[in-house]
């Protein structure tokens, strides 16, 4: 970043705070050669990461979405709000760092099943069932069959 006084390419940041409610960061900078201080601006940029569905269909990335399907499988169950939050921040961070612009949901569910499996085992068979549509139904009575036996 170039100091606008002298320009002269060498400056540092001396704070950094969210601004424009966070779709924004403002930086402080000093020059560290004319010792000058001056703000930036930085847009993020914001890229919609694409979601393809099972029939090929793409659609934005919503974590609504996911939110609505784990709360769905968690109904009556004793996960908190939080322990749903920190979930779908894990499995958003997983997403997105593929640094990929589209995933397919199949990875999306696969994430959400394997954290959910962690937290709650009937809220897993839920969602799992919904997920996997009965399609794959030895692999849901083999499931179910596993948490029996516990
Ligand atoms: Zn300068």
């Amino acid at each position: 970043m170039k100091c606008p006084y002298c320009n002269e390419d060498n400056t540092k940041v001396i704070d950094s705070r969210p601004a424009e409610e966070n779709s924004a960061i403002r930086r402080r900078r000093q020059c560290e050669s004319c010792g000058k201080r001056f703000t930036t601006y930085e847009k993020l940029e914001t890229m919609p990461l694409m979601v393809v569905k099972k029939d090929g269909t793409r659609e934005v990335y919503d974590r609504a979405k996911i939110e609505a399907g784990i709360l769905r499988s968690c109904h009556k169950r004793p996960v908190s709000p939080q322990q749903i939050d920190a979930l779908i921040d894990e499995v958003e961070s997983s997403v997105f760092n593929l640094e990929e612009k589209e995933v397919a949901t199949s990875v999306i569910g696969e994430l959400v099943m394997a954290g959910l499996k962690e937290l709650d085992e009937v809220a897993y068979v839920r969602f799992a069932s919904v997920y996997r549509e009965f399609k794959d139904v030895n692999t849901f009575i083999d499931e179910i069959g596993k948490l029996l036996k516990k």
